[in-house]
C-alpha cells in the first residue's frame, strides 16, 4: 500500500511529486491537496512538467465527484469573481454549449432572456477547429467589441439586460494556464478537467442559474449520447456544487443547427430568427434552454410556459428590440444596429459578402436524409471561416446557406448548398468532400416523420 498521507499546504517544492504520485497511483486527492495544486498553478511554483503529469494522471485515472467540485471551485477562485447588485441577484443567468456546427444559439437566447427579465453576462468563446465561435459571429457586426471592463458589463446589463463577451485576464486565471498545458499534453478530452474548465468560468460570473446544451453526434465533440450524459451529469453536478442550479439539455449534433454555418451567416440567420422567421430547430434549443432557465430563476412555474414565454419574446419582437440595444451598447453605430433590426434589412450593405459564390447540385431524385455537419464545416474551416490555433483571424465571410432541409424531397440537379468562398477557392478534393455531405435516397421512416427534433433528454430529469 503507498502512504497518501501529503501535507498539500506545504510550500515545499519536494511535496508535489508526492501529489502527482498519489494522483498517478489512482489516490483521491483532498480538498486542501486540490487547492495546493491550483493555487500553485495560478503563482506559477509549479513547473509546467509538474502540471502536465498532473493532468495526465487525472486523465488517466479520473476524478471522483468530490474532487470534481473541489477543482472547480479552486479554480474559480483563482482569480475575479463578478458581484451584482442585490435586485439581480436571482435572475442571473447563462448558458454553454460543448460546440456545434451552426451554433448561434447564444445570439438569439441571451436577447430573449433578457426580454423575459433576466440579467445575462454572457461570457462566450472564439471558434476553434470545426466549431464555431460567437465572439467570431458578433465581430463580424462592424463596430461590435466583445471586449468589455466589468464596469462596462454591469453598465450594459443595467441598461440593456444582457451582453455578450470574452473572457477577461482577471477571471479564471489557473484555467488559462491549465488549458495551454492540456493543449500540448493530449489531456483536453478528460471529462474532470472539461467540467472543472467550464463551470469555474461560470461560477465566477456569479450565476444564479445555468443551463448547458451538451451535444452528441457526428459533429460534436461527444460523439454517442452514453458519454454526453456523463458529461451532462458531471456538469449539473459541479454547477450545482457551486450553489448555481444548473440544468443540462442533450441535443443531437449530426447535421447544422439552422441552415447557415459560417460568421457573417450566421449572424443574418440569427437576426431573422428574431424577427419571427427562424428555423424550427433553433427556436426548439432557444426556448429549451431559456425555458429551463425562467423554471429554474423562478420566472416561471414549469418548463412549458417558460418555452412560451421564451418564443413570445422571440416571435413578438421583444428580443430583436433587445438585441439592437446590445449591439448599441457594444460598440455598433446606431443606423447600422437600425438597419440590421429592420423588415426586408438590406444585410449586405452593413456585413461583407464573400466575393464568390457557388451552387452544388443534387445527385440525383429522392429525399435528402443526411447532410453531414462535419464534413460542411471541415471544408469551411480550411476555406478560412474558422481558425487552427488559437489567435489566428477568421474570414467572416466565408460561409454555407443550406438550400434543403432533411426529409425534402429533391430532384436532381436541384441546388443543395450555396457556398460563399474568396480567394481561397475550393480544391478538387474539398468539392468531393462537402458533396459528399449530402446523402439523398428513399426512407419511407424520414419521410412519414412529422417533425426533426434535436433535444433527446433533459438532466435533471424533473424539468424534463
Ligand atoms: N470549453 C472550455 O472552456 N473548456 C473546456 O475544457 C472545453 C470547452
Amino acid at each position: 500500500m503507498k502512504d497518501h498521507g501529503v501535507d498539500a499546504t506545504s510550500q515545499t517544492a519536494n511535496i508535489r511529486p508526492d501529489l502527482i504520485r498519489k494522483k498517478r497511483d489512482g489516490g483521491q486527492l483532498s480538498d486542501d491537496e486540490i487547492k495546493a495544486f491550483i493555487q500553485a498553478v495560478k503563482e506559477k511554483t509549479i513547473q509546467d512538467s509538474q502540471t502536465g503529469a498532473m493532468l495526465m494522471a487525472i486523465c488517466l485515472n479520473g476524478m471522483v465527484s468530490a474532487e470534481i467540485k473541489a477543482l472547480t471551485r479552486e479554480m474559480m477562485s483563482s482569480g475575479e469573481v463578478m458581484e451584482w447588485p442585490d435586485e439581480w441577484k436571482d435572475f442571473m443567468v447563462d448558458k454553454h454549449s460543448t460546440g456545434g456546427v451552426g451554433d448561434k444559439v447564444s445570439l438569439v437566447l441571451a436577447p430573449a432572456l433578457a426580454a423575459c427579465g433576466c440579467k445575462v453576462p454572457m461570457i462566450s468563446g472564439r471558434g476553434l477547429a470545426h466549431t464555431g465561435g460567437t465572439l467570431d459571429k458578433l465581430e463580424s457586426i462592424p463596430g461590435f467589441k466583445v471586449e468589455q471592463s466589468r464596469e462596462q458589463v454591469k453598465r450594459i446589463l443595467d441598461s440593456v439586460g444582457c451582453c455578450i463577451v470574452g473572457q477577461t485576464e482577471t477571471l479564471v486565471p489557473a484555467d488559462r494556464v491549465l488549458y495551454a498545458l492540456r493543449d500540448i499534453t493530449s489531456t483536453v478530452d478528460s471529462l474532470p478537467l472539461v467540467t472543472g474548465s467550464i463551470i469555474s468560468k461560470k461560477g465566477a460570473e456569479s450565476l444564479s442559474a445555468l443551463v448547458l446544451d451538451v451535444k452528441f453526434g457526428r459533429a460534436a465533440i461527444c460523439k454517442d449520447f452514453e458519454s454526453a450524459t456523463e458529461l451532462a451529469q458531471m456538469l449539473v453536478e459541479a454547477g450545482n456544487g457551486l450553489g448555481i442550479r444548473t440544468a443540462a439539455v442533450l441535443s443531437g449534433m449530426n447535421s447544422t443547427i439552422g441552415r447557415c454555418v459560417g460568421n457573417s451567416v450566421e449572424v443574418i440567420e440569427s437576426l431573422e430568427t428574431l424577427k419571427g422567421n427562424g428555423p424550427d430547430d433553433l427556436m426548439e434549443l432557444v426556448t429549451t434552454q431559456g425555458g429551463l432557465l425562467l423554471v429554474m430563476t423562478g420566472l416561471v412555474s414549469d418548463l412549458s410556459e417558460g418555452r412560451k414565454q421564451i418564443s413570445e419574446a422571440v416571435v413578438g419582437g421583444a428580443a430583436l428590440s433587445k438585441f439592437q440595444a446590445m449591439m448599441e451598447a457594444q460598440g455598433v453605430n446606431s443606423d447600422t444596429a437600425q438597419l440590421l433590426c429592420s423588415t426586408n434589412a438590406d444585410y449586405y450593405s452593413v456585413l461583407r459578402k464573400a466575393k464568390h459564390q457557388l451552387e452544388l447540385k443534387a445527385p440525383a431524385d429522392g429525399i435528402v436524409l443526411e447532410i453531414d455537419g462535419l464534413a460542411l464545416a471541415q471544408v469551411l474551416h480550411r476555406l478560412g471561416a474558422g481558425r487552427s490555433k488559437a489567435g489566428e483571424p477568421v474570414n467572416h465571410s466565408v460561409g454555407a446557406v443550406l438550400l434543403v432541409s432533411i426529409g425534402q424531397r429533391v430532384t436532381k440537379g436541384d441546388p443543395w448548398l450555396r457556398l460563399h468562398y474568396e480567394d481561397l477557392a475550393l480544391t478538387p478534393d474539398q468539392r468531393n468532400h462537402l458533396e459528399s455531405a449530402l446523402t439523398v435516397g428513399a426512407d419511407k421512416k424520414i419521410q412519414t416523420q412529422q417533425k426533426h427534433t434535436l433535444v433527446e433528454k433533459i438532466l435533471p430529469e424533473k424539468y424534463q
